[in-house]
C-alpha cells in the first residue's frame, strides 16, 4: 500500500509503472481504477473563491464548514450530486437556489415524468428553482457574491457548488495507449485493449453483455462489484461482469434505489402512492421492464431485479396493481 503517492506513468512496453517519487515498479497484471473528477466550469468568474466542487472527503468537509443559515447557497446542476447537496444544505437551514438547464432535475436518467416528483419535492422544501436556464457568469470582488443566469436573473450568494457531471480520469491510460471512449474501453472481463491491463469503476466503460455495449455506470455499486471481478480475471479466472446496474439516492425523506438502464423508453408505469412518494416507477421498452425505481419501498428489490433480468413481456395493467405480488409477474 503506497498512500500519498501518485502513479505518473504506465509503460506497457516494459510492464512498469512510475511513481511520483520516481521509483519504478514492474507488474504482471495492472488494474486502473483512477475514478472520475468533476467537470469544471469555464465561464467568467469561475475561478473566484467560494466556488466548490465535490468529489472526496476533503471537499465535503470544506463545504460543510461554509454552509450555514446566514449564507445563501447556489447549486449549479441538478443531477444526483447537485440535487443531494441542495437537499442537505436546506436541511442544514441554508437558503438554497438550484439552477438547471433542463426543465426538471435528474432528467437524463429519470426523464421528465419522474423528474417532476423530485422537482416538486425540492419546491416543497423551499429550494428556489431556476430550471430551463443556464449560467452566464459569477461575479464578486474577492469571492463569489452573485450568480448571473442567462435570462438575466441575478442570485446573491456566498457559496456556489458546481455539479455538472464527471469526467473519467483517463490521463494515464491515454499516454499508455489504451483504447478510450468516454472512459477506458473494457470488455465484459474488464480487460482493456492492452494485454495485462484491466479497468474498473468510474474510469471504465465496460461492455455489458445484456446491452451489447458499454453503459455509463458512475455509481458506487459498479465500483464495488467490478473490483472483485477484475481481481478474479487478473488471476486467470474467466468471470464476466453482468450485474444489473444499480444505484441509490437519498434526498430529504425520499430514499430510492434504481435498477436497470433505460436510455430510451416508451412509457413510465407507476405503481403505489405518488402523492405520499411511496412508489415504484417502471420504464417500459417494447413491452418489457428496462429499468425501475423503488422510492420509499424497501422490500421489492429482488423482484424488481428479476423482472428486469427476465426480459419478458409484462402486462402493464398487472404492473400497476399493488395487490399483485411483483414476484408473481416474474414467474
Ligand atoms: C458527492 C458524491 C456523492 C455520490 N453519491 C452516490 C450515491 O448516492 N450512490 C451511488 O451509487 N454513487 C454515488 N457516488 C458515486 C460513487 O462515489 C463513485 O461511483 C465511486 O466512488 C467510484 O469509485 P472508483 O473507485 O471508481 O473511483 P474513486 O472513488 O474516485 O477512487 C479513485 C481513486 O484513485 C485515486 N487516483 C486517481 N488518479 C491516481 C493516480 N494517478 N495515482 C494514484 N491514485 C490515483 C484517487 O485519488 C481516488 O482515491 C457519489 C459520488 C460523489 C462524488
Amino acid at each position: 500500500m503506497r498512500t500519498s503517492t501518485a502513479v505518473t506513468v504506465i509503460d506497457p512496453t516494459v510492464s512498469e509503472i512510475e511513481l511520483s517519487g520516481g521509483e519504478r515498479l514492474s507488474y504482471n497484471r495492472l488494474l486502473i481504477a483512477t475514478g472520475a473528477s468533476p467537470k469544471r466550469l469555464s465561464i467568467a468568474g469561475s475561478e473566484l473563491a467560494g466556488i466548490h466542487y465535490l468529489r472526496n472527503v476533503a471537499d465535503a468537509d470544506a463545504l460543510r464548514q461554509v454552509i450555514n443559515t446566514a449564507i445563501p447557497v447556489v447549486v449549479i446542476g441538478a443531477g444526483w450530486i447537485g440535487a443531494e447537496v441542495a437537499a442537505s444544505a436546506r436541511q442544514l437551514g441554508a437558503e438554497v437556489a438550484l439552477v438547471e438547464l433542463e426543465p426538471v432535475p435528474l432528467k437524463r436518467v429519470l426523464g421528465e415524468e419522474v423528474g417532476k416528483i423530485y422537482r416538486d419535492l425540492h419546491a416543497e422544501c423551499e429550494v428556489k428553482l431556476h430550471f430551463g436556464v443556464g449560467i452566464e457568469s459569477i461575479r464578486g470582488t474577492n469571492k463569489a457574491e452573485e450568480v448571473i443566469l442567462s435570462n438575466g436573473t441575478t442570485i446573491a450568494t456566498g457559496v456556489v457548488v458546481v455539479s455538472v457531471g464527471v469526467a473519467p480520469r483517463t490521463e494515464l491510460a491515454q499516454v499508455a495507449g489504451l483504447a478510450l471512449d468516454n472512459g477506458i474501453v473494457a470488455e465484459e472481463y474488464l480487460a482493456s485493449s492492452v494485454p495485462g491491463i484491466f479497468a474498473a469503476g468510474d474510469v471504465a466503460n465496460v461492455l455489458h453483455p445484456a446491452y451489447g455495449q458499454g453503459i455509463p455506470l458512475e455509481h458506487w455499486s459498479a465500483a464495488l462489484d467490478q473490483g472483485p471481478v477484475a481481481a478474479k480475471n487478473m488471476l486467470g479466472q474467466n468471470v464476466a461482469y453482468h450485474k444489473v446496474p444499480f444505484f441509490y439516492s437519498d434526498q430529504y425523506e425520499l430514499g430510492m434505489g434504481y435498477r436497470g438502464w433505460a436510455p430510451s423508453f416508451d412509457e413510465v408505469v407507476l405503481r403505489g402512492d405518488v402523492t405520499r412518494r411511496e412508489l415504484i416507477a417502471f420504464w417500459m421498452h417494447h413491452g418489457k421492464v428496462a429499468a425501475a425505481m423503488n422510492a420509499n419501498i424497501w422490500d421489492q428489490g429482488d423482484s424488481i431485479e428479476a423482472l428486469i433480468s427476465a426480459g419478458r413481456l409484462i402486462d402493464t395493467g398487472r404492473l400497476v396493481d399493488s395487490d399483485i405480488d411483483l414476484a408473481n409477474l416474474v414467474s
